[in-house]
């Protein structure tokens, strides 16, 4: 019975990463490095980001401040061209507030030397306040960081305006989190119209600062083309964002006519959460799921 259970975990488990694998670049940073090399060849910039999250052990914490120094080593000897990204919750933020603003601030001074840039990505409403104190803390004195900002929340509008105030790097996103209606938006239609109301007021007033679209919405992807025209000036500071195996043709598109594309690239083997969360935005890919397990 046991042995059963534990062949139907493992299967399941191995049908899952089969299954995602196009959205992962690898288990360890030598096959993320690796896949990130052929992503230059073919253009585009990378985001590399080593999963994990909601980190409350100390140990832990330290493992994954090693791991990101060795990912940034191994990228600067092979050559790649892009950044990082990482998670608050990855440096035990809700444990230790105080121990993760200094581990990421080193993290972004190494990552400076070595010339590559850091993503602060964004997770559930909880973590808001700490991410964009984290961030502004550190943009004070190093600009070589940006941040996420989720298109979904009631709040990011409010938010955006005190982080443009600084000429913030900004990572536009539709959200990846659920929130509760009392602080997000919950019909697609709400958070595509919030996601461009956003980005509108970036392009006009954000000029001097990286702007970053991170959707896979061709709406959107299309308006801020015709932004990107109106305002030739943000040309520079423009780049297009999109997951690993998503979008490819559009990605190829975006690069002919001479724009920014960055791929984001998450390793390691907790890879769980992060393909859970895609899975939830992708009803059919469940729907699939399910058939060949019970097949
Ligand atoms: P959707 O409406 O979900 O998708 C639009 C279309 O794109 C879909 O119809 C489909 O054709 C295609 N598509 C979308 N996703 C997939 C997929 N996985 N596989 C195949 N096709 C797909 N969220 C956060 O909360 N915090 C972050 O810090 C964050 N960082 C991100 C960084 C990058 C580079 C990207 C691309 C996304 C990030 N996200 C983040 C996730 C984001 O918030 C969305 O959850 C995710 O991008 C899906 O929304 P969408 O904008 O692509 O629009």
């Amino acid at each position: 019975m046991v042995m059963n259970y534990l062949n139907r975990h493992e299967f399941f488990h191995r049908l899952l990463y089969g299954f995602s694998k196009k959205w992962l670049g690898g288990y360890n940073l030598n096959e993320a490095v690796h896949y990130a090399k052929m992503v230059n060849l073919d253009g585009m910039f990378t985001i590399i980001n080593y999963l994990g999250e909601e980190i409350t052990e100390l140990e832990q914490v330290e493992r994954n401040f090693c791991e990101y120094l060795s990912l940034l080593t191994h990228m600067n000897y092979r050559n790649i061209y892009g950044s990082i990204s990482i998670k608050p919750t990855q440096f035990g933020v809700d444990v230790n507030y105080d121990l993760c603003l200094k581990m990421i601030r080193k993290l972004v001074e190494i990552a400076f030397q070595f010339n590559y840039f850091v993503w602060l990505d964004m997770e559930s409403f909880l973590h808001v306040d700490n991410t964009l104190s984290i961030y502004l803390d550190i943009f004070r004195y190093n600009t070589n960081v940006g941040v996420a900002i989720q298109a979904n929340l009631i709040r990011s509008r409010i938010d955006l305006f005190h982080l443009i105030e600084y000429d913030s790097n900004i990572r536009l996103v539709k959200g990846a989190y659920h929130n509760t209606r009392k602080v997000a938006y919950q019909s697609k239609k709400e958070i595509r119209t919030n996601f461009l109301n956003l980005m509108d007021i970036l392009f006009t007033e954000n000029h001097n600062a990286i702007l970053a679209i991170a959707t896979h919405d061709t709406h959107i992807i299309r308006y801020a083309l015709t932004k990107c025209e109106k305002y030739p000036e943000t040309i520079n500071n423009v780049e297009f964002q999109f997951l690993k195996g998503v979008k490819c043709a559009l990605k190829k598109q975006l690069l002919d006519n001479n724009y920014q594309v960055c791929e984001y690239i998450p390793y390691g083997r907790s890879w769980l959460p992060f393909v859970l969360r895609r899975l939830k935005e992708r009803k059919r890919e469940i729907i699939f799921l399910t058939a060949s397990m019970i097949r």
